[in-house]
C-alpha cells in the first residue's frame, strides 16, 4: 500500500512497456491454488515483466468479474475471487466442506457475507497467491474494513505492493437490471447476460455447450440483501482506499471492451510503484 511504512518502494513514472510486457508474457492461469486451496499447484506462470497487484471495487453486478478476466488477459495477472472459492467449494465433489464452509455456502445462498475470520482463514492459507510472480487481480475481496485491514497488514508483513483500488461506479438501477439477467456457465464460469451479452444459442455456453445457470444469489430476494450488504460493509472501503492514496474511480457504463480500455488507459495514468 502506498503510505504503508513496510511498503516504502519508489514510485516510478509509468512505463508503456509494462503494459506491453505484461501482454508479451500473458497466459491463462488455471487458478488451481486458488480454486482448491494450498495443496493444489497451478501450472507454472511467465514471469512478468510488472506483476500487477490490483484490487477491483464496486456494487454486485457492476461487472468486476468481467473486467477482472479481461484484466487478466491484457495484464497477465492471475483473477482471484473469493465468490469463486466458494462456488468452488460448494460443487466439489471431493472430501465433503468443512463445518465453517457449509456455514459460509449459507449465507452465500442467501447473498448475505461470510463472516470475515471464514474468508480470512480461505484467504490467508492461499497467501503464495498473492506472492506470485504472475501478480492479481482480487475481485470481491476485500469486503469489509476488518478484510481490508487484514489485507493490508498481509502486505506489508509480505513487502508487496498494491498498485490501484479500481472502483467501478454505476447507478444502482442499472446495477440491478444487470444481475437479474446474469447468466453462468457451470463449466467454465464464463459469465453471459440474456439481453447484453447473449450466447449465440439462448440457454448454452458457447465455449462449453453445457446449459447455462442463474446464481442462487442473483435471483431477487438475494440481490436485495446483497445490495444492502453492499451498502453497509463495502462501500466503506471507497474512502479507506481513497485515503491511502490508490483508489481509481472508473465509469462502468459501455460495453465491457470500453470498460477495459477505460481501466487500462486509467492505469497508465498512474503512477506504477517499483517493488518493494
Ligand atoms: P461474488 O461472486 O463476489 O459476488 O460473491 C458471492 C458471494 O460469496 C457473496 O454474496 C458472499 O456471500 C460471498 N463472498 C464472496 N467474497 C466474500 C467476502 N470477501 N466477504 C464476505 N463474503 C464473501
Amino acid at each position: 500500500m502506498r503510505n504503508s511504512p513496510a511498503a516504502s518502494s519508489t514510485f516510478v513514472p509509468y512505463a508503456e512497456s509494462l503494459f506491453a510486457g505484461a501482454r508479451m508474457t500473458s497466459t491463462k492461469s488455471n487458478r488451481a491454488a486458488w480454486l482448491e486451496g494450498p495443496s493444489a499447484t497451478c501450472l507454472p506462470s511467465a514471469e512478468a515483466a510488472h506483476p500487477w497487484r490490483l484490487i477491483l471495487l464496486g456494487a454486485p453486478g457492476v461487472g468486476k468479474g468481467t473486467q477482472a478476466d479481461l484484466l487478466r488477459q491484457r495484464l497477465g495477472a492471475c483473477h482471484l475471487s473469493t465468490g469463486d472459492v466458494f462456488r468452488a467449494a460448494a460443487s466439489s465433489t471431493g472430501c465433503g466442506p468443512s463445518p465453517a464452509m457449509i456455514a459460509a455456502l449459507d449465507f452465500m445462498r442467501r447473498g448475505a457475507l461470510v463472516p470475515d475470520a471464514t474468508v480470512w482463514e480461505m484467504v490467508r492459507e492461499r497467501t503464495a497467491c498473492l506472492r506470485c510472480r504472475g501478480g492479481f487481480i482480487l475481485d470481491g475481496f476485500p469486503r469489509t474494513l476488518g478484510q481490508a485491514e487484514s489485507l493490508k497488514k498481509l502486505m506489508e508483513d509480505e513487502r508487496l505492493s498494491l498498485d490501484a483500488v479500481v472502483n467501478y461506479e454505476l447507478p444502482l438501477s442499472e446495477i440491478v437490471e444487470r444481475l437479474s439477467g446474469r447468466r453462468t456457465c457451470e463449466k467454465c464460469k464464463a459469465v453471459y447476460h440474456v439481453t447484453r451479452q447473449p450466447s449465440q444459442t439462448a440457454g448454452v455456453c458457447d465455449r462449453c455447450g453445457v446449459p447455462l445457470f442463474q446464481r442462487e444469489d442473483d435471483r431477487p430476494e438475494s440481490v436485495t440483501v446483497r445490495m444492502e450488504a453492499y451498502q453497509r460493509s463495502t462501500a466503506p472501503l471507497i474512502e479507506f482506499y481513497r485515503k491511502l492514496g490508490v483508489l481509481l474511480p472508473i465509469e462502468a457504463t459501455g460495453s465491457p471492451n470500453d470498460i477495459c480500455t477505460r481501466t487500462i488507459a486509467a492505469l497508465q495514468q498512474t503512477p506504477v510503484r517499483a517493488v518493494s
